[in-house]
């Protein structure tokens, strides 16, 4: 069957573009995972140290969540069966969105089915089009696609460049309609923090709506993970948290946090929320179980945060470019190696998985052309040996590819 639709001419457009990334080396194929997300673990076949994960505190496989999984599983079943202004919203959904609420310490929370329609869903449902978004340059793909689908008029400010961000705002303070200002907590790229308490400040002062995506930042940043808010000491004066249940938290799924009238609104206008069936009941029992791992084993947090100090490091010691100059210095467990081209990153990816090390490329149009990097990110769960030996890898595998002289 599918060798008749490969032979049919409407998509072969499609083909075109696939057969020009292949020629510009830019072109993957995915690894298959064949065991669970860990610190080691077998992708296609073949064990590797795993530096590629959002897997920050080793939740997605630990006992106790798998435990609330099953446990919800056996009492509720596998699925909730609606959307959830339908039929679809179970006690245990409402449990788990109190629990974050005071968690971050806001009035109310509502979880999407994930982070991206966190970010996509809620943006798009509260501006229109008379109304601006001042959006940092390298904010995530889910921010743009919302601001897109608002039909809000865009500002685009450099990143990070608070300065600019005020520019924006002030060509168009004067307009009727409403602004946001919205920022990444950490950016997913380049591990940099987001001037979330200066970007308050400007909120503040031209009467603009804030909001944070947090999605790398919770679980990683502030007081017991409680993310970049918290970092910054900025309670109060983000209007809007989004967060992500799929990274530390080791699940699947976004959230929005603010007060209650945000969260009752999006109730009712938030497209995912208002046409996309909920989580099944395992997901919200993880999920509930990995916030009292956060408010309990803060240990788990000092170690993703030594493991990213020492690797670090060594990464500078050994020579690579981790960034600070062409582009943002990470300042979390995300870091980049600077490569440039975007083929010689693939090759140096695939040439490290030969030799046992998963870190992924990233290149054009992920991040911009000529930034093209190989990204590492930190767990707590690696071990001083683990990184040693990848830390080894990159070094020799860099030599051999004169990526290092
Ligand atoms: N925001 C940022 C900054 C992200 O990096 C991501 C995930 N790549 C998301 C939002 C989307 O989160 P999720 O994977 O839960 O959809």
């Amino acid at each position: 069957m599918s060798t008749t639709l490969s032979q049919r001419p409407q998509l072969k457009h499609l083909t075109a573009i696939l057969d020009n990334l292949k020629q510009r080396g830019t072109h993957f194929k995915l690894r298959i995972l064949e065991d669970e997300q860990g610190p080691v673990c077998t992708y296609d076949g073949k064990k590797v140290i795993n530096l590629a994960s959002n897997n920050y505190l080793g939740l997605c496989n630990h006992p106790l969540l798998r435990e609330a999984a099953l446990e919800a599983t056996k009492t509720y079943g596998v699925g909730s069966g609606a959307v959830r202004t339908i039929a679809g919203t179970m006690k245990i959904h409402m449990d788990l969105e109190e629990k974050i609420a005071r968690f971050k310490n806001v009035e109310a929370c509502v979880v999407f089915q994930s982070g991206f329609t966190a970010n996509a869903g809620t943006v798009s449902s509260i501006l229109g089009k008379e109304d601006f978004i001042i959006s940092d340059e390298l904010n995530h793909a889910s921010i743009i696609d919302g601001a897109r689908l608002s039909r809000a008029k865009i500002k685009v400010f450099r990143h990070k460049d608070v300065a600019h961000a005020e520019e924006q705002l002030k060509e168009v303070a004067n307009e009727p309609g409403r602004k946001l200002i919205i920022t990444d907590g950490v950016f997913s790229m380049d591990g940099d923090i987001g001037p979330v308490d200066k970007l308050c400040d400007l909120a503040d002062k031209y009467g603009a709506i804030m909001m944070v995506d947090d999605a790398h930042a919770s679980g990683v940043l502030g007081r017991n993970g409680r993310g970049s808010i918290d970092h910054f000491g900025c309670h109060g004066r983000v209007d809007i948290q989004v967060g992500t249940l799929s990274k530390a938290i080791g699940a699947l799924g976004g959230y929005v946090c603010g007060s209650r009238d945000l969260i009752d609104y999006l109730y009712h206008r938030a497209r995912p929320f208002l046409f996309s069936t909920s989580h099944p009941p395992s997901v919200a029992a993880t999920c509930i179980a990995a916030f009292d791992l956060l408010e309990n084993e803060p240990e788990r947090i000092d170690r993703l945060w030594s493991n990213t100090r020492y690797f670090k490091e060594q990464l500078g010691r050994i020579g690579f470019d981790i960034g600070g100059v062409t582009t943002p210095a990470s300042e979390t467990p995300i870091t980049p190696i600077i490569i440039g081209d975007g083929k010689k990153t693939m090759d140096f990816s695939k040439a490290l998985f030969d030799a046992g090390v998963m870190a992924t490329g990233i290149a054009f149009p992920t991040v911009p052309e000529g930034k093209a990097r190989i990204r590492t990110i930190m767990t707590s769960e690696h071990t001083k040996d683990q990184l040693d030996q990848a830390l080894d890898t990159l070094e020799k595998t860099a030599k051999k590819l004169g990526i290092l002289s």
